[in-house]
């Protein structure tokens, strides 16, 4: 099946084609048909699918072909979704894909000035992508109507329920019409989404891709023993054995990221990181730079990477090793988007080979590992350009940090 094939608007078609899509993807050669049909979804897709296009291709059309020109009367479809980052890139989906038709969207987010926002909303959007935290704000300010919404849309659900979204999601329920289509989409399945999920939709189609191999076939992912101090070392090899590649680091916190980020220094090699203790103009100017490629190295912590879609990253490395295997899923589904193909390689040191167990188990079969002799070992650690820092600098300067990080949270609780 082409997407010629399909009885799309053709705009839309155009967009397509000028985006390069030759045919659907699996997730959307199952979703598009029911959305279109109006019928309530529940897709348990892996990340990197193309599931962004799934749902905005057959919104664009039915919204298309609905739309009554020169009214503003309100958001028709709603896409709600967990952070900052992935709403915008929704909302550059929807731009890109709804450029030859009359659909206009417009995407809200916290961190910003609100009246801005309002002042868009009242001129009218069709297609309203937003997190959960501002949106609330404004339909509780009255500046935000939702009665009008025929379409919902909850992208990445499970990353919503970590973020403890639930009672938000609850309560926005009774601002949205009854009546309306509802699509409901998620990385990976367990009982606490599948209670969220049947409380939304009714009579669902049930789409699921791959559900036995959460990581996609075309990434290439490993796992080497690391030890926790020596894990910079084996980053400088790595980045300066692909010096043209665009590699995302994965680490636990937002002090190790700039942790990193300070190893990387010393050794001459530029980086940023990205975090949730950054300014929101501050984390959009970095995805823009690591997105065109004017950035190689982004260091990242979960929360703030979820689901975002970055073209050629060629590389993930887990730096530290996720908290769940569900992290690790979606970590490594940032590289190999799209039928590219990627790698993914873990630093896993002693400590964390609990971890390790846990996150195979769930995946259902072994990460295959890199074998480093000896003699490996030690040259990588040697080839290190960073012989200005011993241990006993390097824990200091962590102890420093711990500080500065725990002064600055008191603050912050203070302020509230
Ligand atoms: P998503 O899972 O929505 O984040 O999409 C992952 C990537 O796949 C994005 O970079 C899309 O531009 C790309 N993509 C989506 N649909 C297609 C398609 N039919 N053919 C090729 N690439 C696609």
């Amino acid at each position: 099946m082409k997407f010629e094939d399909y009885r799309i608007t053709e705009g839309i078609k155009t967009s397509i084609s000028k985006l390069g899509y030759k045919k659907p993807t699996d997730i959307q050669f199952k979703a598009i048909p029911p959305i279109l049909r109006g019928e309530d979804v529940l897709a348990i897709a892996q990340t990197g699918t193309g599931k962004t296009a799934a749902f905005a291709i057959p919104i664009l059309h039915v919204l298309q072909e609905r739309k009554i020109t020169g009214r503003p009367d309100g958001v028709k479809c709603l896409v709600m979704a967990p952070t900052h980052e992935l709403a915008l890139q929704i909302d550059s989906v929807f731009k890109v894909l709804g450029k030859h038709t009359r659909i206009t969207s417009f995407c809200i987010h916290g961190g910003v000035d609100q009246d801005p926002q309002i002042e868009q909303l009242n001129e009218g959007v069709d297609v309203l992508i937003a997190t959960p935290g501002r949106m609330f704000d404004l339909v509780s300010q009255g500046a935000l109507q939702l009665r009008r919404v025929e379409i919902l849309v909850l992208d990445e659900a499970d990353h919503m329920l970590d973020l403890g979204f639930i009672k938000d999601i609850n309560d926005l329920m009774r601002h949205l019409p009854r009546k309306r289509q509802t699509l409901f989409f998620s990385a990976t399945i367990n009982e606490k989404i599948k209670n969220l999920a049947y409380s939304l939709v009714t009579n669902a189609i049930r789409i699921q891709i791959s559900p036995k191999d959460p990581v996609a076939k075309n990434i290439e992912h490993a796992v080497a023993n690391v030890e926790m101090d020596d894990k910079r070392f084996f980053l400088e090899y790595l980045i300066k054995d692909h010096p043209d590649k665009k590699i995302l680091v994965f680490v636990r916190t937002k002090v190790r990221a700039e942790r990193v980020k300070k190893a990387l220094e010393r050794v001459d090699i530029p980086s940023d990181t990205i975090h949730s203790d950054k300014l929101q103009k501050d984390r959009e100017s970095t995805m823009k730079a690591f997105r065109s490629g004017e950035l190689k190295i982004l260091i990242a912590t979960d929360v703030s990477a979820r689901g975002i879609d970055i073209p050629d990253v060629e590389y993930v490395v887990n730096y530290d090793l996720p908290e769940t295997s569900e992290h690790y899923v979606h970590r490594v589904g940032r590289t190999g988007r799209a039928n590219k193909s990627g790698q993914a390689v873990s630093f896993c040191s002693a400590e964390e080979q609990e971890l390790l167990k846990e996150i195979e188990e769930n995946l259902g079969k072994p990460i295959k590992r890199i074998e480093i002799s000896k003699n490996d070992y030690n040259s990588t650690v040697n080839f290190s350009e960073d012989k200005t820092h011993n241990w006993k600098t390097l824990m200091k300067e962590a102890e420093e940090e711990d500080i500065k990080h725990k002064k600055k949270k008191k603050k912050k609780k203070l302020k509230k």
